[in-house]
């Protein structure tokens, strides 16, 4: 799942902050569990958590009104966002002339676009593929997410899930995601799935 890209949401902070920019940086859901934008690197940021009912409208023109300055805005994490709330982001930066950084992946495990992205791919007036591209175990290009449970990919489920899933009866369930390219995203073929078949005994069932 990590594509480099909350490196490069700090990196970009980094480099505006150094001109004398004030910036302020978003994320939701981050792997930290707490308000902080980090970095499979180890760079770490304060940041300020959105949660669904975060307003960014609201928040930047009570900043502005009480005499704060805002000049940009780091958002990662940006598909966990609501088509709302990119909504907001597109007001930031039409009524105020603020630039907006937004950060996140198209879709979900299951290959749908999370309702955040889809509104980003929409509005957005520059878009960018990462450069530093995430390998699939096969070695392809890496497309796409896969969420395993216990080591197991699923393909159904909570479109949010982070870290363990909480269940009542049953021990909660290890969840991690992987990147796939498409054809083993389809086949539902991790890396630990397609090492245990290359070590069965039995002839491969797939080419
Ligand atoms: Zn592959």
């Amino acid at each position: 799942m990590d594509s480099g890209k909350s490196t490069l949401a700090l990196q970009t902070n980094h480099n505006h902050a150094a001109r004398g920019r004030i910036g302020r940086i978003f994320t939701t859901h981050d792997r930290s569990g707490a308000a902080l934008l980090s970095s499979r690197l180890g760079l770490t940021h304060e940041a300020l958590e959105v949660a669904p009912d975060f307003d960014f409208w609201k928040y930047v023109v009570d900043t502005l009104t009480q005499g704060g300055r805002i000049d940009y805005l780091i958002c990662d994490e940006a598909q966990f966002y609501t088509p709302a709330q990119i909504e907001q982001l597109a007001k930031v930066v039409d009524e105020l002339q603020i630039d907006v950084f937004a950060f996140g992946i198209l879709t979900d495990f299951r290959s749908l676009l999370f309702p955040g992205s889809a509104r980003l791919v929409e509005l957005a007036d520059r878009m960018n593929v990462l450069q530093v591209e995430a390998l699939c175990w096969c070695g392809k290009r890496a497309t796409h997410n896969a969420r395993t449970e216990n080591g197991a990919m699923v393909t159904e489920g909570d479109v949010v899930v982070v870290g363990d899933v909480e269940a009542v009866d049953t021990d909660p369930a290890e969840v991690a995601y992987e990147v796939l390219c498409r054809q083993h995203h389809r086949r539902n073929l991790t890396a630990a799935r397609a090492k245990a078949v290359a070590l069965a005994p039995e002839p491969l069932p797939f080419g």
